[in-house]
């Protein structure tokens, strides 16, 4: 497997390489030159099998090569030990959740697989590294507990200390060992920031800084996988599903146009936002405009307001964007259209969703999963296109009990994963938003 960089102007990477370093060396994204495509007997036979072994199928024709194949069928095994329920709403309608992982969000596909596949090549090579990740709500704890426990890897968490939920941030705060978490005086495109500008920093290098945030290619592989577990549970060929997936940095849906171009026929994908709605316009006009501040709104995990996979998702469709949001090279836009519908729905289109949804259907979601239903509901009645699709719940809804609880009146029940945390001691430290003081804390705890 070969990847390239989506600022077109590194050298290609090994999975391997592209796994460790997570980011380009010219600053682009990591992308996949080719993927295996299954046919319809491959995916048909999929039908019978259990998450794990979907899961250790496809990524084995995809890391052919790159990871032994004992290990790779051990670690499925090991990091997808829990349920992917599929709900079902009516007969066109399901959804899928993602919330039953130890830290109950989606996040846990990705990171659980990536910190393993980390820790492979770590482990032959005898070497350690520093992950660092900014999180607007459930990366952080989602990589913390991946990586938690690991003697060659450190990881530091920085989080927006207003835009977390006490229990995210719980999450986070409560492993210690080899898990730091930061709160900032900031937003979460400012951790994001402070991030990145760390990875360049040529007087970090000897930390060997590596990212854990959806900008690692690690994290978005195992993203593809619950889709074509979906299409293979629910579909068969040629039927055409669509897939509305509560979006943010729009890693979720890179996923799903992996699992496209793998050969799952999607009619549509739609990537619904919260009122961060710089993608819908830029779908929309052609031309993107960044949120600066991003706006806070109830899903918390997606106030983005410049999605770091917008660069993979344009240069999938021929395009260039920088990292700054100036597109160098125009996307084809209708094909683009073609493929992905984006909508924005409100806080209180998302309240109202919890709602409709308890009352109609007898169903809890959280505000994430409201707004993929609504996303879909809207596309549903703008296009009159009805066809069989399935809307994502990206995290249980007791990590939201307070607007579960006002919407229902029922209050969820917490996971056992997440009453152990209750009790425990946190432990954070606090910096500014400016990067100076980041990168003294880093020098000072690691170097
Ligand atoms: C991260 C997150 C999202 C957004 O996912 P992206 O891949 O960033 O688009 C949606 N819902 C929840 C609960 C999340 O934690």
């Amino acid at each position: 497997m070969k990847l390239y960089s989506t600022n077109l102007n590194a050298p290609e990477a090994s999975f391997k390489e592209a796994l460790i370093n997570g980011i380009a060396p010219d600053r682009g994204l990591y992308m996949p030159k080719s993927l295996p495509r299954f046919s319809k007997e491959e995916i048909g036979a999929f039908k019978h099998l259990t998450y794990p072994e979907i899961a250790y199928a496809v990524l084995s024709r995809i890391l052919e090569g790159e990871v032994d194949e004992n290990s790779l069928k051990a670690i499925a095994h090991e990091v997808y030990n829990y349920d992917v329920p599929l709900e079902k709403i009516d007969e066109k309608t399901y959804i899928m959740r993602l919330d039953r992982g130890p830290t109950a969000s989606f996040k846990d596909f990705a990171a659980r697989m990536m910190a393993r596949l980390m820790q492979y090549y770590l482990d032959q090579d005898n070497s350690s590294l520093t992950i660092l990740t900014a999180t607007s709500g459930d990366t952080g704890s989602a990589v913390a507990h991946a990586f938690y426990g690991f003697d060659n890897i450190n990881v530091v968490v920085l989080f927006p200390v207003a835009e977390v939920s006490e229990r995210q941030r719980k999450q986070m705060t409560t492993l210690n060992d080899n898990i730091r978490a930061i709160s900032i005086d900031g937003k979460f495109d400012d951790c994001q920031a402070m991030v990145k500008q760390a990875f360049a920093d040529e007087e970090l290098k000897p930390l060997n800084l590596s990212s854990a945030n959806s900008i690692n290619i690690g994290r978005l592989i195992p993203q593809s996988l619950y889709y074509i577990y979906a299409y293979a549970k629910l579909r068969s060929f040629p039927e055409e599903i669509i897939f509305s997936i509560p979006s943010g940095n729009f890693g979720n849906m890179m996923g799903c146009v992996l699992a496209k171009t793998m050969g799952i026929p999607v009619k549509k994908i739609i990537a619904s936002v919260n009122e961060n709605d710089e993608v819908p316009e830029f779908i929309r006009t052609g031309k993107y405009q960044k949120i600066v501040p991003s706006k806070n709104c109830l899903s918390n995990a997606m106030n983005v307001g410049h999605p770091s996979n917008l660069a993979r998702l344009i240069a999938i469709y021929g395009g260039e964007i920088d990292e700054r949001g100036n597109i160098k090279k125009e996307p084809d836009m209708e094909k683009l259209r073609n493929d992905i519908y984006s909508g924005s729905v409100t806080d209180i289109e998302t309240k109202e969703t919890i709602r409709e949804i308890y009352g109609n259907y007898g169903l809890l979601i959280e505000p994430h999963g409201a707004v993929g239903i609504k996303g879909l509901f809207d596309y549903r009645d703008k296009t009159g296109d009805d066809a069989f699709a399935v809307t994502l719940e990206t995290a249980d809804p007791a990590k939201f009990p307070e607007h579960v609880r006002k919407e229902t009146g029922i209050e969820p029940q917490l996971p056992q994963s997440l009453k152990e945390i209750e009790s425990r001691e946190e432990n954070m430290d606090h910096l500014s938003a400016e990067y100076a003081s980041f990168k003294e804390y880093l020098k000072k705890h690691f170097m």
